[in-house]
């Protein structure tokens, strides 16, 4: 089955409302015409209406770069999935690096923002990936069955099949040390074995994407691997000629 490329910008803690519109105009401007790829963008939260507002009518989805299990309530400082698809949001990111490293996020705790995402209909992007030091002994396959099966826990296969995962090694996000194509096809052909546990369909239908300092450069070679369907795009993203630069590879 050919699965759709889908490639997405991960903004981070940059471009306030007016820089973000701005972006999102020269994207809507380039990628207009792009009907053969699934493209989304993940602004800040204080941005989402801002972006929201140039791209609602356009094929350019806007999602969530982090979300709480909870719908409302006393949860000071957080964001509801209910809330965000009322926001005009489709796409959530779970399981970020920087979410597991700086604010505790477990697997536990993804497992829960994926039942809650799923359950106001919002579709995942689940981010699992080894440290340097896992990679130096070997066990990124280990870790990305342990973070991508705890993720899945108790997730009906028909709602697994909309997930996307991220493959997104930990040493190489916003290093600018990108995993050779080889290197990421072999992670990306574990996680797809992993999701054959749901049923050969299920690993068939869910995207994989890589992330990790995906440039125009070397997106080429990363995109033409059997297993990777889109990257997740951090630094490169952040600028409308290199994200559309990246995107031109997808096909
Ligand atoms: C990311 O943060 O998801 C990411 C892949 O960042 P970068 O492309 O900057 O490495």
């Amino acid at each position: 089955m050919a699965r759709r490329p889908f490639i997405a910008g991960n903004w981070k803690l940059n471009l306030g409302p007016n820089a973000a519109a701005e972006l999102a105009v020269a994207l809507r401007t380039a990628l207009g015409g792009r009907t053969d790829v699934d493209i989304a963008v993940f602004p800040t939260t204080l941005s989402i209406a801002a972006v929201q507002a140039v791209l609602a009518d356009s094929r350019i989805e806007v999602g969530i770069q982090e979300l709480e299990p909870h719908t409302s309530g006393a949860w000071t400082g957080t964001s509801s999935p209910v809330m965000a698809r009322e926001a005009g949001c489709t796409r959530c990111l779970i399981g970020h690096s920087e979410r597991r490293q700086h604010y505790g996020e477990t697997d536990q705790g993804v497992n829960l923002k994926v039942k809650a995402a799923l359950a106001a209909g919002i579709l995942p992007i689940v981010c699992v990936g080894e440290t340097l030091a896992e990679r130096d002994a070997n066990l990124q396959d280990e870790v990305v069955t342990r973070q991508v099966v705890a993720a899945l826990e108790g997730v009906p296969a028909d709602q697994i099949s909309t997930i996307t995962i991220a493959y997104e090694p930990v040493w190489a996000i916003g290093t600018g040390r990108t995993a050779s194509p080889e290197q990421a096809q072999e992670v990306h052909a574990t996680i797809r074995k992993v999701l054959t546990r749901y049923g050969d369909w299920v690993a068939e239908a869910v995207r994989i994407q890589y992330g990790g300092s995906v440039t125009p450069a070397t997106a080429a070679s990363l995109l033409s691997q059997p297993d990777i369907d889109g990257a997740l795009v951090g630094g490169a993203a952040l600028k409308a000629d290199a994200f559309t630069g990246i995107i031109a590879w997808a096909r």
